[in-house]
């Protein structure tokens, strides 16, 4: 057996870590570029503090989710600036973004030099500038990611920039900061850490190291995703799905993924839905076509354990199957009410071009069966509505 496993540099997790922010930021020198979320008025506290400890900052604030034109311009601000480290508080959108400036900050170039897909694809030459991660949301994972995904308007794609050099050399992971998510969001970004648990654990790019996070992460998600829904106060829900996040981003960066994610990069560029909405929608599904495609054409695959395991995690019970898990998935995407993908764009007359899309998306190659096209349009036709 040969694994690789890589995470971000330092992880502090904690209900009040993030009192420690301006500390970290000071210890990387007086001139920091922020990256925060639609509503920065939220952490006034923390820009004060680096304030009264003579650092100087510049903010960039991300609304909606990232693209290549918000990640030029931060990086021109940054640049400018000449910022030496950059702090990231906010959801996946606002980590990622930072992500991408911090490693364009210390190579020269433009974001399409290294941009995958449809930019020129090089590897980053040096390590990027300090990046500290501060989630707000329970769902990405991204504060211990090496990838940061971002929108191409003009193709309407999501791609990535992507490498090992890019992790953030701090994730403060701090329970707190999520308590103000509506059940909605709460939902959605809750079902993405739990696709990406599901979806790293029964991955043909699992080892025993990600399946120990992943174990960890859907026990924490499985008991607490539905009570953090119906009460954003439940700190100690609210503790569980930050790690179960945490968890997810460790286990997606090494472990890779599966058909969900594959579905996600073309239906995130084609639609308007969030990428957690996305998730959410599409997860009960993939895992039924893919338990059932697991049956009829790889019985013996190592994958059906998985999930009769991912079954016995999430219900608590020694005897459960992966159908229960499909049943227990469905019944908790009822309880969460996502709305379905038509809302955002998405038409039957998309699905063979979105379909043919994630066939050939890097994540689909993590998924445990090959899909057909078939079994992909009919993952579609099930979350439109
Ligand atoms: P988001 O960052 O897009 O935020 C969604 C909304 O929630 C925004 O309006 C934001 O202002 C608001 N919000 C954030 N925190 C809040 C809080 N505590 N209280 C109230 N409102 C809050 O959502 P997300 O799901 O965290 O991130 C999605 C993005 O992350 C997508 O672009 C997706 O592609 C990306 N992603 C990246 C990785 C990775 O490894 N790099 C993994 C998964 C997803």
């Amino acid at each position: 057996m040969q694994f690789e496993f890589s995470t971000a540099g330092r992880i502090i997790f904690g209900p009040g870590v993030s009192a420690q922010i301006p500390d970290l930021v000071a210890g990387f020198g007086p001139r920091a570029f922020l990256v925060l979320g639609g509503t920065p008025e939220r952490f006034a506290h923390i820009l004060d503090q680096l304030t009264s400890r003579t650092i100087t900052w510049q903010s960039f604030s991300v609304t909606g989710e990232p693209t290549t034109l918000m990640v030029q311009a931060a990086t021109a601000a940054a640049r400018a600036a000449m910022s030496q480290v950059v702090l990231a508080i906010g959801g996946g959108s606002v980590l990622d973004t930072g992500k991408a400036v911090a490693a364009l900050l210390t190579n020269a170039g433009d974001l399409f030099d290294y941009l995958e897909v449809v930019g020129k694809g090089r590897p980053l030459r040096k390590a990027a500038a300090p990046c500290i991660a501060v989630p707000t949301t329970a769902g990405t994972g991204a504060e211990v990611t090496y990838n940061a995904v971002l929108g191409v308007p003009d193709q309407h794609v999501k791609v990535s920039i992507r490498s090992h050099l890019m992790l953030p050399r701090w994730a403060v992971v701090d329970p707190i900061l999520t308590h103000s998510m509506p059940p909605g969001l709460t939902a959605s970004t809750g079902l993405d850490a739990l696709t990406q648990l599901i979806e790293a654990f029964v991955s043909n790019k699992a080892n025993p190291l990600t399946d120990g996070v992943c174990r960890e992460g859907l026990q924490r998600a499985g008991r607490s995703l539905r009570r953090a829904f119906q009460d954003g106060r439940d700190a100690n829900a609210r503790e569980d799905m930050s790690l179960a996040s945490l968890f997810s981003g460790m286990a997606l960066a090494n472990a890779k993924l599966g058909a969900v994610h594959g579905f996600a990069g073309p239906l995130g560029g084609q639609t308007l839905a969030p990428h957690g909405v996305i998730c959410g929608k599409l997860l009960p599904y993939v895992v039924q076509a893919n338990v059932r495609a697991l049956q009829d054409r790889a019985a013996d695959s190592p994958a059906l354990a998985r999930f009769d395991e991912v079954g016995r995690i999430l219900t608590g019970r020694s005897t459960a199957r992966a159908s229960d898990a499909v049943a227990w998935i469905e019944e908790l995407c009822t309880t969460l009410g996502l709305p379905g993908l038509r809302r955002y764009g998405l038409s039957e007359a998309d699905f063979p071009t979105v379909a043919a899309k994630a066939k050939n998306a890097s994540s689909m190659k993590g998924n445990p069966v090959e899909l057909n096209d078939e079994e992909l349009v009919n993952i579609l036709r099930q979350a439109i509505d």
